[in-house]
């Protein structure tokens, strides 16, 4: 390791201008760290840093030497003269572990500047490092709670880094003689996604989900895991759905130490959901599998990313995300292992197709031999309905019942299609009037503010809006709603209410259901998958009757509500999107790997890819090992 920095040191001292006194060279995580007292030299030759990122093939960042720091309160003064008022900056915080000075704004434009000037110059004049967050436009709890603890515990997260660069950066023992991917869950059903790849040198998870639709095999094969886990690199997470992240905690709780990589909204939408994934057991006095502690502990240690980012994560192996077009955040995991020994994509959840919120899944990858493919929607007829007569059922549905002084009850994971259905309705609203109170109730209200603090992670129109102070999620056809509120809004009659949990396996929507589904004027509608053994799936089914906890004792419940299901706006592919998706990669993998669906759905993608493009695909089932190279 101090061979490493050694190195890294003589290199870049010979690289760059004599003139430029580095005073030291350290890492965090995968960056290597120049510490400068010129830092003006580099803001004004960015292609310093290019440079030496393309020759070293590392990433770097600049940091100012402690010397030239001027005096937080003084700098206080200088940074508040230089930045306009009108930017809405709402936090200064200095990062005295870093020598950052962290700002929060509203309008994070103006605290850039045209052509970076404005942050140059808080750099230039008072030597801290400017880091930039963005307020979402409406408040979220959950997102203050992270970023007070990122800045009150920044000290740790400098020594993990350092732990984990070290790690990163160690030399590599062994070659990559071969590369294996082992299904620890989500294969061959939807819940529980966990991949374990290895080589010779390194461990590293993809995904640690857990099913919450489901009481039995809810939690990935650990057991079959024959090391422990401080041995285990890094975990990558592809988005925040609990069938993807919901059991990364509980690494934490049993010895993991290390690094997890995902996207920054994902970070902060996965404490979101698995903070309420602990809120919705302890309501149902089930033991947690994990605690808070734990889910702070996850925060602690993520190392987010950007789409496009080239991360060195082990000695031997690379990792890009890409965008996924499923929700907020998700990526399409790419991995270069071995020195181009081999390359995979993992889809996790993807889209390939219009949505209100996001662009497309990326097609485009350097090099691709294999991919693990979603099949949510894999089966040989599951062709969603096209997105107009989805949009116009929606809407006719909601306009039908509320003449009525109907409740229109929409289960929705809290981050996903709740949002996707709330730009919908204020789409219509915005056109054609709207007179009906829209309910969001759970967490997909601040969920939708935490997609207001990224909007570089939207769609550009979308993108347009939220910079512009027009946030459809502020609109004031919706309203938050608590557990307080609840009976009010049902004595009331005549609305919409979007709440969680979206395969209805807790949350309010239960408390919603039980009070509603008994009267014919009321309807529900489903429109996000629901998994084999979820009670959304079985009332989705038409069962007439069904028996539900109501303040302790079992009781039985007529289903005379109006029950629809709308397609259309799911944030997963359907097979024709699939094959699309397949046809437009380029390259095209050799091998192709069919998970997260059900048995026959996975069955019948691996099948209809193998006959449509040529390609070795096959569904693997938990626990199968399979060697890529
Ligand atoms: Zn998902
Ligand atoms: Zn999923």
């Amino acid at each position: 390791m101090t061979d490493f920095l050694k190195e890294m040191r003589d290199k870049i001292t010979e690289m760059l201008p004599k003139d430029i006194e580095i005073t030291n060279v350290d890492i965090e995580g995968p960056e290597v760290v120049i510490y400068t007292k010129n830092i003006g030299r580099f803001l004004n030759d960015e292609n310093l840093i290019k440079g030496l990122a393309s020759h070293l093939k590392k990433r770097f960042v600049i940091r100012p030497d402690s010397s030239i720091l001027m005096d937080p309160e003084q700098a206080l003064v200088k940074i508040n003269e230089i930045i306009p008022p009108e930017a809405g900056v709402e936090r200064i915080n200095f990062d005295v572990n870093f020598n950052e000075v962290v700002i929060e704004a509203k309008k994070l434009g103006l605290v850039i500047g045209h052509g970076g000037e404005t942050l140059k110059r808080i750099s230039m004049e008072t030597g801290w490092l400017p880091r930039l967050l963005r307020t979402p436009t409406s408040n979220s709890e959950m997102m203050r709670g992270i970023r007070d603890t990122l800045i009150k515990e920044s000290k740790d997260t400098k020594t993990l880094l350092k732990k984990v660069g070290k790690r990163i950066y160690r030399d590599q023992v062994k070659p990559t003689e071969w590369i294996r991917i082992t299904a620890l869950g989500g294969c061959r059903e939807v819940g529980r996604s966990c991949l374990l790849i290895e080589t010779p040198e390194s461990k590293v998870m993809l995904d640690c989900g857990l099913n919450v639709a489901s009481t039995e095999n809810s939690f990935p094969y650990f057991n079959s895991i024959d090391f422990s886990l401080d041995q285990l690199d890094a975990v990558i997470i592809s988005h925040c759905h609990m069938d993807h992240c919901g059991f990364l905690p509980y690494l934490f709780q049993y010895g993991f130490d290390g690094p997890v990589y995902c996207t920054t909204p994902t970070r902060d939408l996965m404490a979101l959901l698995q903070v309420d994934y602990l809120d919705v057991l302890a309501k149902s006095a089930k033991t947690p599998p994990y605690s808070e502690k734990n889910i702070k502990d996850v925060v602690k240690h993520c190392i987010t990313r950007e789409y496009g980012e080239v991360t060195d994560i082990t000695p031997d192996i690379r990792l890009t995300l890409h965008n996924a077009g499923h929700i907020l955040g998700s990526a399409l995991v790419h991995l270069h292992i071995g020195e181009g020994a081999h390359n995979l994509v993992y889809t996790g959840d993807m889209k390939f197709g219009y949505t209100e919120l996001f662009e497309p899944a990326e097609t485009r990858f350097p090099r691709l031999e294999t991919m693990l493919i979603e099949s949510t929607y894999g089966g040989q007829g599951d062709i969603q309905a096209p997105r107009y007569i989805g949009e116009k059922k929606l809407i006719d549905t909601i306009l039908e019942t509320t003449a009525k002084n109907g409740i229109v009850l929409i289960p929705t994971f809290a981050v996903g299609r709740a949002q996707e259905v709330s730009l919908i309705i204020e789409n219509y609203a915005r056109q054609r009037g709207w007179d009906i109170p829209v309910y969001l109730d759970g967490k997909a209200k601040e969920a939708s503010a935490i997609h207001t603090a990224y909007p570089e992670y939207l769609k550009k129109n979308l993108q347009r809006r939220v910079l512009h102070n027009d946030s459809p999620f502020d609109a004031n056809i919706f309203q938050m709603v608590d557990r307080t509120k609840r009976k009010e809004i049902i004595d009331q009659g005549r609305c919409v209410i979007l709440a969680p949990a979206g395969m209805m396996n807790g949350g309010p929507v239960i408390e919603y259901f039980k009070n509603i589904c008994e009267d014919p004027k009321n309807t529900i509608i489903f429109v996000g998958y629901q998994a084999e053994g979820a009670l959304g799936r079985k009332i989705q089914r038409g069962v007439k009757e069904i028996a539900l906890e109501d303040n302790g004792k079992t009781r039985g419940y007529n289903i005379n509500m109006r029950v629809e299901t709308v397609e259309g706006f799911s944030g997963h592919a359907d097979i024709n999107q699939l094959l699309g998706y397949f046809k437009k990669l380029s390259p095209r993998p050799e091998r192709v790997l069919t998970m997260h669906g059900e048995e026959k759905k996975c069955m019948n993608l691996a099948r209809t890819l193998s006959y449509k493009f040529r390609v070795e695909a096959s569904a693997p089932r938990n626990l199968d090992s399979i060697r890529l190279k």
